[in-house]
């Protein structure tokens, strides 16, 4: 496959963009060689600025549930439009967006939409803080919560000391009130609450682990989660941001039954627009501005373009009783028929998969937490993903990511992914 264009506009994008891109994880900085441009997308698949097709298994990193360019919310988006792009003023359906929201995720009373996943969470534990009155926070080392200072610390030496800055920019004065925590290890997270006594303001977990590649949590680890919050005035926040919409209509909390206090999303919410929310029982989304002492705002907030791509996207989502399973069976499928072709070819793996989730990680332990996934051989994955990306497979380029499987897939298309994986499997 030749990337001839995408190589001259990378060459001039660099030029005036830092590092050629607007978010650091289109670079192909852990896996080598260029990024591709993409030119348009239909469906399973993406198209590049040189003409290649690839089958797409990022999906945007997410939002694209239902295959790109799916035509309700294409629709919407252009009906919007033509009446304006932005008032700054309520508008009709930001509340029919809410209420549909509301009737399908648990345990939530209303919701707020803002412009970005980061957005939801940073102001979900501004809100937590202020509703608790408590300042630190216990987030999981490997867990991804946007690019705010708060969540930008990652594991330093031993999760029981203070967190340290892993971002220049990001203050000690920040660090100091994030806490981080093993993923998947319940009893770490009871030290942490005894040495910080009354101090802990909220828990913010992916209530599956998408960002470090796909984990899901333990048997037990949310239900003790839950438990821990509620014998410590704890807030337990969820980031479905990729959750949300994609493993059930009401995100992990339908799942696998469990409450959380606040609950942020993005990704499948905007049906590929800038959209993030979030949303809790009443008692806590009334501490906000204007009826609660906690600020949030935002000029685009509940923009009409973005509440009509998500409102298109909910609607089928909800009305579409056998979406999850056959992701799911997708997901199945494609699971089986890598670890055959990997297998019969003797690489070290370990699959991970729930519903519209997968990761391959070259590794043979289980992968459970950040430090197990961080075992996994890259030099291997990046072999993986070069052969991939020439046999017209497009994953994410790193090791710690999850694939997205979307309705649009066909079995051909898993056929080709998997036949795929059996040609590059020799080479492992
Ligand atoms: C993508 C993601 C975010 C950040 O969302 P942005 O829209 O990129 O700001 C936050 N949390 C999780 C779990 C995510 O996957």
């Amino acid at each position: 496959m030749l990337y001839k264009r995408s190589s001259a506009l990378f060459q001039d994008a660099q030029k005036v963009i830092p590092g050629g891109v607007n978010s650091p994880v289109r670079a192909f900085n852990a896996v080598g060689g260029t990024p591709i441009f993409a030119k348009s997308a239909k469906g399973a698949y993406v198209y590049d600025e040189d003409g290649n097709r690839f089958i797409d298994y990022i999906n945007s990193w997410g939002p694209m549930l239902l295959g790109h360019a799916f035509p309700p919310v294409v629709d919407a988006v252009i009906e919007k439009a033509k009446q304006g792009t932005s008032f700054g003023m309520p508008t009709a359906i930001e509340t029919e967006i809410a209420e549909l929201a509301v009737s399908m995720v648990p345990n939530i009373d209303k919701i707020r939409f803002v412009n970005s996943g980061t957005e939801a969470c940073m102001s979900a534990i501004r809100l937590a803080r202020g509703f608790t009155k408590k300042d630190k926070i216990i987030k999981f080392a490997g867990c991804y919560h946007g690019h705010s200072d708060s969540f930008l610390i990652a594991a330093g030496s031993g999760a029981i000391t203070f967190g340290t800055p892993n971002s220049p920019g990001v203050t000690e004065g920040t660090a100091k009130d994030t806490l981080l925590a093993r993923y998947n290890d319940l009893e770490n997270v009871k030290e942490l609450v005894e040495a910080n006594k009354d101090a802990i303001a909220a828990i913010i977990i992916e209530p599956v682990a998408g960002n470090m590649g796909c984990i899901p949590p333990v048997e037990g680890f949310l239900e003790g989660l839950r438990a821990i919050c509620d014998s410590n005035d704890i807030l337990l926040i969820f980031d479905e941001v990729m959750t949300g919409f994609r493993l059930a209509n009401g995100g992990v909390q339908a799942l696998k039954n469990i409450n959380a206090d606040i609950v942020c999303f993005g990704k499948v919410v905007g049906g590929g627009l800038p959209v993030g929310a979030f949303a809790a029982r009443n008692e806590i989304m009334n501490y906000l501005a204007p009826i609660g002492p906690v600020y949030q705002a935002g000029t685009l907030s509940g923009n009409p373009l973005a509440m009509a791509a998500g409102l298109a996207m909910l609607k089928t989502i909800n009305a579409d009783a056998d979406l999850m399973n056959r992701l799911e069976e997708k997901t199945k499928y494609l699971h089986n028929g890598i670890a055959d072709a990997l297998n019969k070819n003797k690489v070290t793996h370990t699959i991970n998969r729930i519903g519209s989730m997968i990761s391959v990680h070259f590794s043979e332990d289980a992968v459970v937490d950040f430090d197990s996934a961080a075992k996994g051989n890259n030099e291997t994955f990046k072999k993986f993903f070069h052969g991939m990306l020439n046999k017209g497979i497009y994953i994410a380029p790193s090791a710690f990511e999850t694939w997205f499987i979307t309705d649009a897939l066909s079995y051909e298309d898993l056929n080709e992914t998997i036949a795929a994986v059996e040609e590059i499997a020799k080479d492992l």
